[in-house]
């Protein structure tokens, strides 16, 4: 560790300098633009540790509360950077990292991620965006337009109206997932003679206006965590977004759904807002969309679908069929920080109708006033960054097509990876890849064996052992830092929904290799082989079960 003692003064004359002076060329930070800029994997290989040192030390490393007296030169604090926290941080971009869906990025942003914050605009209002703001509404356009397809005159006519907002662009999906259902509460609760709407009066007011007891949000129990967070700040409260079963594909039971309704109906609850989701976060699978917007169409229900993360797939003409239905929801949710390979914090939300948004309008005398084309008066968020522009750079030199390869080049990744799964006797395939998302274990051939002849209360101690392998497993190699799955907890029809872990794999990057995939499972193999409480406790036990079902067989 670079142990300098040099301090620097916190005068006037040395903070104009880090104004106005850049780092010279061979200063650490200097060397470290050099090293990015031409060669960011050796970069990212070199200054990331390979294995890890535990949370608990790296803490030891970031508890001092005091903020510092004394300035430190820029060179001496990138240094402290590079030791204490570049190198215990997450090679996202590694090709063998196929655990989230977080990948890496394409050379370009680097340098343009530069131009953009060295531009600072602020998107919330034209007075500190100008050509900013048209160039977001655009990139909203270009997504709507994907999704919906409207006409040229459609575009013109809405794109650039200063009333209306064709989505939002936001920081992620959860921020697209709030804004779209309290798009969907306004709507339900929306002004009414002497009621001037739940926006202005609140929730207490509008129930007893509307005369419901509750309102309710209906999601397919592989909704994503944010949905509850959006029930909690919309006041509708967690309990209230209600969790539907998944059929044995994790998709939404319609029948289960349609009892639901009822239900609620009956109990005078309004359900207002129904959500299919493209593509779980767990397993990575599609609702019937198509049938979910008959449904909420029949019960006058918002139609909202989380595409967060399988959105990007329209993009391609191969598999886009995959989100038939997708055009005719109220509101969908894209996450550019996913699969469009935008730098993290980029997500948007996109309604169908122009109009929509309407019902979450503020205005504000400095800023936003009526009329204005400021992207504030329909956003959450006040100030935002114009990350817009890396979207619009990347659909411009990818273009549809690239993207299109991108897409199909993941999802045949994971068809090939799942084959390999299932021509492999010690693993089993958990869930198949719908997407570029599957779920899988490590069960030794003989267990498999095994679980299928033991009794119920056998298998159940098996399934617990399985999970405590799969966990070692798992941790292990994230330990040892050559690649890394993550894992997850499901319920699989086939296992009676008793809770499984799983190792979760997502196959976003270009540069993960076929030969990267076959490593995994060879690597994964081995791991086990380290366990000294569950596998010995599994093969014995495996033993004890073939013998007797032998025994029995003759
Ligand atoms: C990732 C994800 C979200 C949340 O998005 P953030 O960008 O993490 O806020 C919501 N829904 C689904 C289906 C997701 O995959």
């Amino acid at each position: 560790m670079a142990t300098n003692n040099r301090t620097a003064d916190a005068s006037l004359e040395s903070l104009h300098r880090i104004f106005t002076v850049p780092e010279a060329p061979d200063s650490t930070l200097g060397l470290i633009e050099k090293e990015l800029s031409e060669n960011l994997n050796e970069f990212l290989r070199t200054h990331i540790a390979a294995t890890e040192k535990p949370l608990a030390e790296i803490e030891k490393d970031f508890s001092n509360a005091n903020i510092p007296e004394v300035p430190s030169f820029v060179s001496d604090h990138t240094q402290l950077l590079l030791n204490k926290l570049v190198a215990q941080s997450v090679h996202t971009a590694a090709p063998t990292f196929i655990g989230h869906m977080t990948s890496a990025l394409p050379y370009f942003m680097m340098p343009l991620s530069k131009i953009m914050i060295a531009l600072n605009q602020n998107l919330v209002k034209i007075e500190t965006s100008k050509a900013f703001t048209p160039l977001e509404r655009q990139v909203l356009g270009m997504l709507h337009k994907l999704i919906f397809n409207q006409n040229e005159s459609f575009y013109q006519q809405w794109m650039h109206s200063a009333d209306h907002s064709l989505g939002a662009f936001c920081s992620g999906g959860t921020i697209a997932n709030i804004t779209a259902l309290w798009v969907a509460r306004n709507a339900a609760l929306q002004p009414d003679g002497e009621f001037t709407g739940v926006g202005q009066q609140g929730l207490l007011r509008a129930m007893r206006h509307y005369g419901y007891d509750d309102l309710a949000i209906l999601v397919s129990e592989r909704g994503h965590y944010s949905l509850k967070k959006a029930a909690d700040v919309l006041g509708i409260g967690r309990d209230s977004l209600i969790a539907i079963k998944t059929d044995d594909n994790n998709r939404v039971d319609l029948d289960a759904l349609q009892t639901t309704l009822t239900d609620l109906k009956r109990n005078n609850i309004k359900p207002f807002a129904i959500i299919g989701i493209a593509g779980t976060t767990e397993t990575g699978n599609i609702d019937p969309l198509d049938q979910l917007a008959d449904i909420a169409a029949e019960h006058q229900c918002h139609f909202h679908v989380d595409a967060a993360w399988g959105g990007a797939t329209l993009m391609s003409n191969k598999y886009r069929h995959l989100l038939k239905g997708i055009e005719r929801a109220d509101s969908i949710t894209i996450d550019a920080h996913k699969q469009l390979y935008i730098p993290m914090g980029a997500g948007m939300v996109i309604f169908k109708n122009p109009e929509l948004m309407t019902a979450i309008e503020h205005h504000a005398e400095y800023i936003l006033r009526k009329g204005s084309k400021d992207l504030g008066s329909h956003t959450l968020e006040g100030s935002r960054s114009g990350m817009a522009m890396l979207l619009y750079a990347s659909m411009n030199i990818i273009s549809r097509p690239g993207y299109e390869l991108l897409i199909n080049n993941s999802i045949e990744k994971a068809h090939y990876f799942a084959h390999c799964i299932e021509q492999h006797p010690d693993f089993e395939l958990v869930t198949h890849p719908e997407l570029c998302l599957l779920t899988y274990r490590y069960v030794p051939a003989k267990t498999q064996q095994a679980l299928l002849h033991a009794t119920p209360e056998q298998r159940d101690q098996l399934l617990e052992l399985l999970n405590d392998l799969t966990q070692f497993i798992q941790k292990r190699q994230r330990e040892s830092g050559k690649s890394f799955v993550s894992r997850t907890r499901i319920t699989p029809e086939k296992w009676q929904r008793k809770p499984t872990t799983v190792f979760r794999v997502v196959l976003a990057n270009p540069l993960t290799t076929t030969e990267i995939l076959e490593n995994v499972l060879i690597e994964q193999q081995q791991l086990a082989q380290q366990s000294t409480i569950s596998l010995p406790e599994i093969i014995t036990l495996t033993d004890q079960i073939t013998k007797k079902s032998t025994k029995i067989d003759i």
